[in-house]
């Protein structure tokens, strides 16, 4: 099969249709796992943009806003089923695409694609929304419509994983939209504008544009007029630009950030499960994930063991060709990434740190942004290290000796997106649970996920929750009826 898929060249889909970009522009896509140019990606600009977000407003009072609850159900059911259908094709696109091993795309991405389709197809045939009956007055009931038309900002890092969890209960609550892909990542967003249509969504519902985000078809979306509402997930800096672009026109935001997460070991954990879920909560993804634990704390007494077993697993982990049977850690995302995650490393070591595991490029590899999983020790708390989000495969290690004190380290950071708590003292998993300034909060495990829970971030890592209920809080719109007895 992975001989067999050719990389594909990526265009618009606009009301139904691939478009080419106005006179023919396009930007070049890179693989970071070979440094080669696998195609061409069209790229957008304003008229494209406006010409998307004309034909999902028009879509709005089309054939889909007569679709009942039920109708929408079963269309998302066929996309999670075609996506499954396809699974080893977009697994194969997006591990060229991102450089991720293509075994965690399967696994992880694209199960988890279907699954946010078929998870929003059940959720939605269940949904109720409020009542009340005022004495012997009135009957107030509240009903759901959707918001109209949804631009859909993505990051690179879980491109169909993460660009499905919105557009699935999007069209759910009966939204049209127009998704931007990032500029990195093109093809599986390409794919899924067609499953889409073959699912039998009508033309117009779903868009899309690819290109840049600063002063490109980014920003001509979320300063559009006519797009109601901006679901975005990237970096926080990017969250405030976006809030600048969007408040002149008052769109409905919502927001999943960046984070630097805290990652809490209590000596009585059990050590082995601690070091076989660190190495995922560190290094999954190249460290490419949002809620990866790269601040990782060690209560005192078992700060040595923890290091030396956690070094030596990290040695053994198979970094490299994403397609070799086994690679638990491919080629972060591109050259600038390579320089930005290899910087760090850098003030790691004029901070004083020493890297006791990785630090540079595996042997054996000439071409491709591979980084080795790297270990940090011996920084102190107000390092550039331990404070800044990397988003790489590099984590910093330090000890603790108190509860309050690790809880306070943990909230010493803008960011409040996840936090990893390792105890088998139930007291204490709670307490610390309620101390910690974090949206995602797990107790001796990490990434363990139900979609029917809120997700999203305090602080500075998000704004609004998803999940559930939560989604469609953001995708729909309550209007209260009031009927007097
Ligand atoms: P990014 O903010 O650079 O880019 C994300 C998207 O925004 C891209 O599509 C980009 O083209 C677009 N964009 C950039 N500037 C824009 C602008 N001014 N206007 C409109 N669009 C613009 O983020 P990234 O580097 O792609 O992703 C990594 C970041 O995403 C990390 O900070 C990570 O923590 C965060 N992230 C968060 C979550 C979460 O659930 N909280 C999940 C994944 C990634």
């Amino acid at each position: 099969m992975i001989n067999k898929v050719r990389p594909i060249d990526c265009r618009h889909f606009i009301n139904g249709q691939y478009v080419d970009s106005d006179k023919g522009r396009t930007f070049d896509n890179i693989n970071p796992a070979t440094e080669e140019v696998i195609g061409v990606v069209a790229e957008g600009t304003q008229e494209e943009v406006d010409a998307a977000v004309q034909a999902a407003k028009r879509a709005l009072k089309g054939p889909w806003c007569e679709f009942t609850p039920n109708e929408r159900s079963n269309v998302l059911r066929r996309i999670g089923d075609i996506i499954l259908e396809r699974k080893e094709e977009l697994a194969i696109l997006e591990a060229m695409d991102t450089g991720k091993p293509y075994e965690m795309a399967l696994e992880v991405d694209i199960t988890r694609a279907a699954y946010n389709f078929h998870f929003f197809a059940d959720y939605l045939t269940s949904l109720g929304t409020e009542a009340y009956q005022q004495d012997d007055q009135a009957l107030h009931y509240a009903i759901r419509r959707p918001v109209g038309v949804v631009g859909m900002i993505n990051p690179w890092n879980l491109p169909l994983l993460l660009l499905t969890w919105k557009m699935a209960p999007c069209l759910a609550a009966g939204n049209t939209a127009v998704m931007k892909p990032a500029e990195w990542t093109p093809m599986t967003a390409t794919v899924l504008a067609e499953i889409i249509k073959e699912a039998g969504v009508p033309d117009g519902v779903v868009n899309l544009v690819h290109g840049f985000g600063p002063n490109a078809a980014g920003s001509a979306l979320t300063e559009h007029p006519d797009v109601d509402a901006i679901t975005f997930t990237g970096e926080t800096k990017t969250g405030s630009a976006i809030m600048k672009a969007a408040a002149p026109t008052l769109k409905k935001l919502s927001y999943e950030l960046g984070g630097k997460n805290p990652n809490i070991i209590f000596a009585d954990a059990d050590l082995d499960e601690v070091i076989d879920t660190t190495l995922k909560s560190s290094f999954m993804n190249q460290g490419e994930v949002c809620l990866c634990g790269s601040r990782i704390y060690v209560e005192r007494p078992v700060y040595e063991a923890f290091l030396e077993k956690f070094v030596d697993r990290t040695k053994q982990l198979q970094v490299g060709d994403p397609f070799k049977e086994g690679t638990k850690v491919g080629a972060v995302i591109s050259k600038e990434h390579y320089d930005r995650v290899q910087q760090y490393i850098g003030i790691a070591k004029e901070e004083g740190g020493t890297i006791v595991a990785g630090g540079g490029r595996p042997k054996g590899e000439q071409k491709g942004y591979y980084i080795e999983p790297t270990i940090v020790t011996g920084l102190t708390r107000d390092s550039r290290c331990v404070r800044e989000e990397i988003f790489g495969p590099v984590v910093t290690v330090l000890p603790f000796d108190e509860e309050e004190d690790v809880i306070e380290q943990a909230n010493d950071t803008h960011y409040g997106l996840g936090t990893t708590i390792w105890t088998n003292d139930l007291r204490r998993a709670h307490r610390v649970a309620h101390k910690v300034e974090a949206g995602i909060i797990w107790v001796n495990t990490w990434y363990l996920r139900d979609l029917r829970t809120p997700f999203g971030g305090l602080k500075q890592s998000g704004i609004g929750r998803e999940g559930g209920m939560h989604s469609f809080e953001f995708y729909s719109e309550l209007s209260n009826i009031t009927i007097k007895l």
